[in-house]
């Protein structure tokens, strides 16, 4: 019998989502909940802390912004694939979640006379991303963790890595993890689960997030047998600084910034004379990329050819108060200061509009499992986030689930058995397979080729022979996988180990990822097909579900649920 640690609520991760959830559940339960919070890191180094420009919610009532004009914005940013209950939920919860972070301590960036300042964003009618500076996710993620340090009910597991979740007829059993520091392998057992995992942006290599988000627990969910929604939707932010691909925040075009082309023009202004340099990410990626293939960008490393955002005329005080982090970054990364010289951008793969799927509560399909953040699909994004709704939608759901598994927890007698055999079965491929694998493939060449494949082939704009190419690829990956070679055979911090266990997660994502955007012959959003260049409706609107099976994704549909707005033309 393994090692097997007990709790009430098992919560994997520790961002954003994660903490939000452990705070509901001992808010609801006055404390008396168990609680187990895994993270394959550190607490407060999940990759929430990243989170630059802001968080949206409608909170001046009393000057021109409105519940349904968050909502309609929302919608009409997701290209009306968003599920307008979700949206209308998500809009009347928000505030709260601001007040309620007010008041647990968090320092908002104030106006003059005292009040919560918020700033433009992309797609947003009215400027209503409260922020932080240009730190929001790490005050947020530091004001939740040391709120939950406060209900002293909550076990942090630091730098346990999930390898799979148990299930036995249809109801959550635990997960097998093992301690990255001693090597030790355990079971943490529950009576019920929250996926807070993050999204899998590591699936590219131009990309905005860290070597850490691998999309691990949606790997796990599909194969633990529940749908991933809508994965065919990747937000390419249109401000990635080159080379490195980090991220410049859209709060940048939010206090004013400028896209240029190499000839010095705002090319917004043609594409989107009314929202210019605030139109939705999808938009202006697509225009970067048709500026740059017209000739009118500037030469970049290795193919990374770019477009100027030029922030000069901010001037300095405003850079210095507003947009501090963006300063440093460039200073630090690129040896160039945005007070004096303009920076160099491109689109850069930055957020996984689809994940888990589940219902607008956050619940699945498999009994005692929840899913937020964005390692979840409660379809609020629809086919294009809007910036700041994602931190927003971690606080709303990492809040509902939380409750609601806390609800859950208290209602049942006890955590459910573990089935040994799956177990077994699980420490046999760690510990017997996978760690004493000689094979001849090199798995960090496998998981170049994997991202070069998605970078070349799933990029901003697609077609239908380059996705049946990249599919090819990732096959052959699959196919060469098991066959790598694990040259540590130790059992501490033994990083090869776990990089195997994350390019798993990645090939079984990418295999979904393309053969949802090789099914939909449309252009909605984030997904632009220019053998398909028009939206279509009466076919397409609706949502991907991938079910797990040994030979590859069986792909399956849903409807979008539209209670107010019916799908028009988007116009920016
Ligand atoms: C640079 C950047 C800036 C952004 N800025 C904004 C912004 O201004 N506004 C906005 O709304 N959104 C922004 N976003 C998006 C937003 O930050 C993220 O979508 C959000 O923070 C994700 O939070 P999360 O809690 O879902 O996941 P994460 O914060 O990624 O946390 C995931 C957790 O799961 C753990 N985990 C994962 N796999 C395992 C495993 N196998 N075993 C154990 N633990 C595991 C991780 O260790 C981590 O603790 C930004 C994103 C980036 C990359």
């Amino acid at each position: 019998m393994s090692d097997v640690l007990t709790h009430d609520l098992v919560i994997l991760g520790a961002g954003l989502a994660g903490l939000r959830a452990a705070v509901e559940a001992s808010r609801v339960t006055k404390g008396n909940i168990d609680i187990a919070v895994i993270t394959k890191g550190q607490m407060m180094r999940a990759h929430s802390v990243a989170a630059e420009g802001g968080t949206a919610a409608a909170l001046r009532l009393d000057d021109g912004d409105s519940y349904e004009l968050h909502a309609w914005d929302t919608v009409k940013g997701s290209d009306f694939l968003a599920d307008q209950d979700v949206v209308d939920l998500f809009v009347h919860a928000m505030p709260n979640e601001i007040l309620q972070l007010d008041h647990w301590g968090i320092p908002w960036t104030r106006r003059e006379d005292g009040r919560i300042a918020q700033r433009p964003f992309g797609g947003h009618s009215y400027p209503r991303a409260v922020l932080a500076a240009d730190k929001t996710g790490f005050f947020e993620l530091q004001t939740l963790y040391d709120t939950l340090l406060k209900y002293n009910n909550a076990t942090h597991y630091n730098e346990f890595y999930v390898t799979s979740i148990l299930v036995e007829n249809n109801e959550f059993r635990g997960l097998t993890v093992f301690s990255m520091t001693t090597g030790e392998f355990k079971v943490i057992r529950g009576k019920a689960l929250i996926i807070a995992s993050g999204g899998a942006g590591t699936l590219f290599g131009f990309t905005t997030y860290s070597r850490t988000v691998t999309g691990d627990g949606l790997g796990m969910a599909y194969r633990a047998g529940l749908p991933l929604e809508d994965m065919e939707f990747v937000q390419y932010h249109p401000t990635g600084l080159v080379p490195s691909g980090i991220l410049i925040t859209e709060a940048c075009r939010g206090e004013g910034g400028y896209l240029r082309n190499a000839d010095g023009d705002r090319f917004m202004e043609k594409y989107a004379p009314a929202k210019k340099e605030l139109s939705p990410r999808d938009l202006i990626s697509r225009s970067e990329i048709t500026e740059i293939e017209a000739g009118r960008g500037f030469k970049g490393p290795d193919g990374l050819d770019y477009v100027h955002l030029d922030l000069t005329h901010l001037g300095a005080d405003k850079i210095n108060e507003r947009l501090p982090l963006i300063r440093e970054v460039c200073i630090e990364f690129n040896d160039l200061d945005p007070i004096e010289e303009p920076i160099p951008v491109r689109p850069v793969a930055h957020y996984s509009m689809g994940g888990i799927e589940t219902d607008i509560n956050g619940a699945t399909r498999i009994k005692g499992i929840w899913a937020a953040g964005e390692a979840a699909c409660v379809s609020l994004h629809g086919a294009n986030r809007l910036g700041s709704n994602s931190t927003a939608e971690c606080l709303v759901w990492g809040g509902i689930t939380g409750g609601e598994s806390a609800k859950y927890c208290q209602e049942k007698e006890k955590a459910p058995d573990v089935p040994e055999d799956k177990v077994e079965a699980e420490r046999k491929r760690l510990y017997d397979d996978l760690l004493m694998k000689e094979g001849t493939e090199d798995m960090y060449q496998l998981r170049r080729e994997l991202r070069s494949c998605m970078d070349k082939y799933v990029g901003v704009y697609r077609t239908g022979e380059e996705l049946e190419k990249a599919l090819g690829l990732i096959k052959d990956i699959k196919a060469r996988y098991p066959k790598i070679h694990l040259k540590d055979k130790s059992h501490t911090y033994n990083t090869n180990l776990i990089n195997a266990l994350e390019l798993c997660n990645l090939i079984d994502l990418a295999e979904v990822l393309v053969t949802g955007a090789i099914a939909r012959t449309e252009s909605r959003g984030a997904h632009a097909r220019r053998d398909f260049p028009t939206r279509d409706d009466d076919k397409w609107q609706k949502h991907t579900l991938a079910f797990y099976e040994e030979s590859g994704p069986r792909l399956d549909y849903k409807p979008v649920t539209v209670t107010t707005w019916k799908p028009v033309e988007r116009k920016y």
